[in-house]
């Protein structure tokens, strides 16, 4: 899509200074939306942590600014697995340097706003103190948000606590999770429910929610959320249709993998990745390295260093794997991701369903295969599966016949031609909803001159 209004954009508007939670899956919309706003005549200022500190490189238009942080020393010393750790820590160790520095701009020129992450909700008391309005950008699903809602009531009822033998059951409250779905989404309810609380109320504070989904996608979820946050709610996205996210990518990418695809017959590679942060365990892996062999069919298989607990990189393969594959595997550690969904060789895409992963899918019409960890995910793989019928879930974890099954079900089967039609007509949503009088066209425009323009 094009940013072509029809309305001249003024040459000097003010500045906007944005700051992101510093996670590739948060740091990439940020920049995207970044990039929509300069276009639209805004000055960007980033404000950042050194951890994890977004590549200044592609972004020569942009201010960046950071402050000091501990955060690489203690990550390692959190318990990684749940996100509930470190989403406090950050919130509580950055007031006093996000203060300073946004103070220091506040004094050098006038600013329109403060943009940033939802997950950063230390960041409203610090924009009421020093008087500026604060925007929030949630990276996850409007799904996500209203699920989130019910932590604390399947607390309370005790659904973190249910024995197996009760993971299948639906949760009342929200019939579309089962118990297991909510177990997935933190090793640390307390801690988790702390932080959807804090977040969603400092959104409730804020002077408006920019979501990174669009109406079409979510209609009856936006309804509940536009009911439940009294603030202006703009869904803009997909904002990765305007700009890409490799030039925000934290890690080099290895771009031999589109050559790779080339030489692939369309429709026939599966491509696995599952995102930045999480971990699998040793079987996990190798029974995922069983059912993609199993296919028969060609693999392109993004493994993370890091991605294996206990693992440098490759080391927990299956013997021989790699011969017994050859020319039909492509392993890499990282790769061009947006380019990956949209190259025709790429079949199906097995994913964690981070909400940008989940989104650049539903952009290219990739169809899916679901193994969603922790956090967001379990319930965005629900809404993939089960409401949107766009993938497949694998109910069991990591089993080699289920994933083989599952990928074939998407690719191949006559059984999941369904699958196949449904996230084509998505597909088309998106991009009917990016044109010129479309859902997502008609959001930014509100946000670019009604709601900007208010505090200039
Ligand atoms: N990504 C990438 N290369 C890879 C794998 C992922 O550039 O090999 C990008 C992907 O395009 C997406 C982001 O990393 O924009 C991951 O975000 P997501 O929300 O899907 O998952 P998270 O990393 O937050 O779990």
């Amino acid at each position: 899509p094009t940013l072509r209004w029809t309305e001249p954009i003024p040459a000097t508007r003010r500045r906007i200074i944005m700051f992101p939670m510093p996670f590739q899956g948060h740091i990439n919309p940020m920049l995207q939306l970044a990039n929509i706003l300069h276009t639209q005549g805004f000055k960007i200022t980033i404000i950042h942590t050194e951890y994890n500190s977004p590549n200044q490189s592609n972004y020569p238009h942009f201010t960046f600014k950071s402050f000091p942080d501990r955060f690489s020393e203690v990550i390692n010393q959190l318990p990684v697995k749940d996100p509930s750790f470190y989403v406090k820590y950050l919130n509580s160790s950055s007031v006093d340097p996000f203060r300073n520095c946004l103070a220091g701009l506040l004094a050098e020129e006038p600013v329109t706003c403060l943009i940033t992450d939802g997950g950063m909700y230390f960041t409203q008391a610090v924009a009421d103190e020093l008087k500026i309005p604060r925007l929030v950008l949630r990276t996850s699903s409007l799904g996500c948000g209203v699920a989130y809602g019910f932590l604390p009531v399947s607390s309370e009822k005790g659904y973190f606590d249910l024995p197996k033998d009760d993971y299948e059951t639906s949760v009342p409250e929200y019939p579309l999770l089962k118990v297991k779905d909510i177990i997935k989404i933190s090793t640390n309810p307390q801690g988790m429910i702390e932080f959807v609380t804090n977040m969603h109320n400092q959104m409730k504070a804020s002077s408006g929610i920019i979501w990174n989904t669009f109406k079409e996608l979510e209609e009856s979820e936006l309804q509940i959320i536009c009911e439940d946050f009294p603030v202006p709610i703009f869904t803009l996205g997909p904002l990765l249709k305007y700009f890409s996210a490799s030039s925000s990518s934290l890690i080099e990418q290895d771009r031999t993998v589109i050559s790779w695809l080339d030489t692939q017959a369309p429709k026939s590679v599966i491509y696995v990745s599952f995102g930045s942060v999480v971990r699998i365990t040793e079987s996990e892996f190798q029974e995922m390295a069983h059912g993609l062999a199993n296919t028969g069919l060609p693999f392109l298989w993004v493994v993370r260093p890091g991605v294996v607990s206990g693992s440098e990189w490759l080391e927990s393969l299956p013997e021989k794997f790699l011969e017994i594959v050859g020319d039909k595997g492509c392993i890499v550690k990282w790769c061009p991701q947006q380019e990956v969904l949209a190259h025709p060789a790429t079949g199906c895409f097995w994913t964690h369903n981070g909400w940008n992963s989940t989104l650049e899918s539903i952009c290219e019409g990739v169809p899916m295969v679901c193994s969603p960890c922790l956090a967001d995910q379990p319930i965005i793989a629900r809404y993939v599966c089960d409401v949107w019928k766009i993938g497949v879930l694998l109910e069991n974890g990591f089993e080699r016949v289920e994933i083989e099954m599952a990928i074939k079900r998407v690719m191949i089967d006559e059984e999941g031609d369904g699958i196949r039609k449904n996230i084509h007509c998505l597909k088309e949503k998106v991009d009917l909803s990016l044109t010129e009088g479309g859902s997502s066209h008609e959001s930014l425009k509100n946000l670019d001159y009604d709601h900007l323009n208010l505090y200039s």
